[in-house]
């Protein structure tokens, strides 16, 4: 059995009986039969669909977002504002994706000559628990309109959601099986990806995870993006407006009670304002409310599952033991972690070489601008970076300097459905969202008349 379980209260709130051997296999039947017709759809047809989809979203979006807090604590408004973009997503491709994937001409010494984008078939999406429904939809989303079929394993503590965001497809009137969710744990996933109707593979979590999925499909010579951690790196210059930048970089660490791959894990600041920036900080992450996440003015929920909150209690410990120090939180109750910021965070510590998935933050000071950026590259992880200065021809400067997949200026770094998303390093490989996003998974065909 897959259990939900409530984190705030500890208590399980659904069982839900693994799919068999036989279920899964009519599952991805049914899939493969689906992709048949549904790549033979004009995109006017998708089009409407997915609008229908985005409707369905808005509509009910009180109803999806209460199962995403019950499952994993995400405070309500936080989970209201995931499914309007969600709406979003839908939109989006459902008015650009005939756009993006129009035939290309290219001129040659043929008579015609051009690339055609074509679905592939049923795609797997192994997705996480931190944003039960965004995660999902951003693959769904291209994915259909291109013509292809969405097959979802999800996190095994988010079940409920994973068969609402079924439900949104059958209440939006999508053909049957264009999306359909197995309700199974990792372990099956194996076998899945090395079955023949089963045509690529996306997978958003932790690098274990990305590297067996990546492993399996490697040796059946099939496509996959990963999308795994990050931890990016907020760098304040000593021109930036402090008071401006602390409002930024508070919700980039702790929205979502700091579970993202995008948060600002490690905050970089030049020595010279490191005490009137930490002190603004500090009263900001002071005046957070933590609580029930049904509380609409909860802003901290708790993690969640209680063993990501130990973890992270660990990493702290573990930093404290090297001589940093806690300048409020770090302590714990179940799998609640309080609002935690850390000083004197140094390059050998666990809170900056490690991804820190939860409400704490390490900070780290540099006296030049080459230290800076050689902070902010020391990291296996390439996902992106916050910069902060009132200096734009600096900015653009320093840009191509980092590794990473994105670099923000005076903003948190976040995803949206017109930008490509994806990082560098152990972050993983391909790009999601925009036209980047929705060309991952298509043939590019090459045509050529003499
Ligand atoms: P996982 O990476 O374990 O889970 C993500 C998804 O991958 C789930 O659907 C999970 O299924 C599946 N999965 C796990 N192991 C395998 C495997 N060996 N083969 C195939 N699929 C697998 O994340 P956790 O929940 O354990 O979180 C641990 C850490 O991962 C976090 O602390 C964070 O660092 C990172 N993470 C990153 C996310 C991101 O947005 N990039 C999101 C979530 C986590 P199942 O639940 O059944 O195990």
């Amino acid at each position: 059995m897959i259990q939900s379980q409530n984190p705030y209260t500890g208590e399980v709130i659904e069982e839900f009986k693994e799919y068999t051997k036989p279920q899964i296999n009519e599952a991805i039947e049914n899939a493969d039969k689906r992709f048949k017709s549904w790549k033979k759809t004009s995109f006017k047809e998708r089009e409407n669909h997915l609008k229908n989809v985005a409707k369905e979203l808005n509509k009910n979006k009180e109803e999806y977002a209460r199962d995403i807090s019950l499952e994993m604590g995400k405070p309500i408004i936080q989970a209201v504002s995931e499914i309007e973009k969600c709406a979003w997503v839908c939109e989006y491709y459902a008015e650009n994706a005939e756009a993006q994937l129009a035939v290309k001409k290219i001129d040659t010494d043929g008579s015609r000559s051009y690339v055609r984008y074509e679905p592939i078939g049923v795609v797997l999406a192994v997705m996480p628990w931190n944003y039960p429904f965004w995660q999902v939809f951003r693959f769904a989303a291209p994915a259909l309109m291109a013509g292809n079929i969405g097959i979802l394993k999800h996190a095994s503590n988010v079940m409920r959601s994973a068969n609402n965001i079924q439900k949104v497809f059958q209440r939006a009137g999508l053909p049957e099986h264009c999306f359909q969710n197995l309700v199974i744990g990792s372990s099956k996933i194996e076998a899945i990806i090395k079955d023949p109707r089963i045509k690529a593979v996306t997978l958003t979590g932790s690098k274990p995870a990305g590297a067996a999925v990546a492993g399996t499909a490697g040796s059946e010579i099939k496509k996959s993006v990963l999308e795994l951690g990050g931890s990016n790196a907020l760098v304040v210059f000593k021109d930036a407006n402090l008071d401006e930048t602390v409002a930024t970089c508070v919700p980039a660490r702790f929205q979502n009670t700091g579970q993202s791959c995008i948060a600002g894990k490690r905050l970089i600041i030049h020595e010279s304002i490191a005490e009137e920036f930490t002190n603004k900080f500090v009263k900001e992450v002071i005046a957070l409310k933590s609580g029930d996440p049904f509380n609409e003015d909860t802003f901290i929920g708790p993690m969640a599952r209680k063993d990501l909150a130990e973890e992270l209690e660990k990493q702290i410990n573990e930093s404290v033991k090297k001589g940093a120090k806690i300048l409020i939180g770090g302590n714990r109750k179940d799998a609640y972690l309080e609002p935690t910021v850390v000083t004197g965070v140094t390059k050998d510590m666990s809170m900056f070489r490690e991804e820190t998935f939860g409400p704490a933050i390490g900070i780290t000071t540099f006296k030049t601008t080459e230290e800076a950026i050689e902070l902010v590259n020391d990291s296996e992880f390439g996902l992106g970076v916050s910069i902060f200065t009132q200096d734009m021809s600096f900015a653009e400067d320093i840009i191509p300097e980092f590794e990473d997949g994105a670099v923000f200026v005076n903003e948190l770094l976040k995803s949206d459905p017109r930008l490509p998303f994806g990082g560098t390093k152990t972050s993983g490989y391909g790009r999601e969202l925009s036209v980047d996003g929705i060309r991952e998974f298509v043939n590019k065909k090459t045509v050529y008349f003499k």
